[in-house]
């Protein structure tokens, strides 16, 4: 599994499938761990993770550290990447076909990590992966999709243009943390939809 995720890695690194390869400074894999049978989605790489070639380093990474301390995670022992792995221009939302041309990377990590759930960060990985929107009314929902569950909670970068919403994504996260100890234990939950 390790090795394959080093070979998604090193595509992803060298990848040129979309426009957002000519204007990015790095592509930015996923990282992480899979033993906790977890992974986070977010939207893209902003500045920061462009620079750096990692996700989440930025403030919005602040924030989603935090919440995942709070909540009972160690951020090192849980997976996170984005569904598009370039940063778009000034930060502006994955097109389509970008969306589209990145999609066999988050396929083929979800492929090997095999996840008990993943946590879906945000509008855009939510239309993206579940044709969903409206993340503010349907945050905290646990979909079940192909056998797939998925925890539907804000992205940290939200948290930045209104910092009431802090406390939720927090609070989301740590009755994530609940659900996933729930799954492990083989208990029943509670589907949403
Ligand atoms: S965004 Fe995805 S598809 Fe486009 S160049 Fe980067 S890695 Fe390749």
């Amino acid at each position: 599994m390790a090795f394959e995720l080093d070979n998604i890695r090193k595509n992803v690194i060298s990848c040129t499938r979309c426009e957002l390869s000519k204007t990015r400074t790095n592509a930015v894999p996923g990282v992480g761990s899979v033993e906790t049978g977890i992974v986070f989605i977010g939207e893209a790489p902003g500045r920061n993770e462009d620079i750096q070639g990692a996700p989440f380093v930025g403030t919005a990474g602040k924030i989603l550290s935090e919440a995942l301390e709070y909540a009972g995670f160690v951020r090192e022992d849980v997976y996170i990447t984005n569904v598009v792995k370039c940063r778009p221009p000034n930060n502006r939302r994955p097109n389509k076909q970008e969306l589209e041309s990145c999609a066999i990377y988050l396929q083929k990590e979800l492929e090997n990590i095999q996840p008990k759930i993943i946590c879906v960060l945000g509008n855009t990985a939510f239309g993206s992966l579940l044709g969903g929107n409206e993340i503010t009314k349907n945050r905290g929902k646990i979909i079940r999709r192909n056998a797939q569950l998925y925890f539907v909670t804000l992205h940290p970068a939200a948290i930045i243009y209104n910092p009431d919403l802090r406390q939720i994504l927090k609070e989301d996260l740590k009755t994530l943390h609940g659900i996933l100890d729930k799954i492990k234990k083989g208990m029943e939950i509670e589907i949403n939809e």
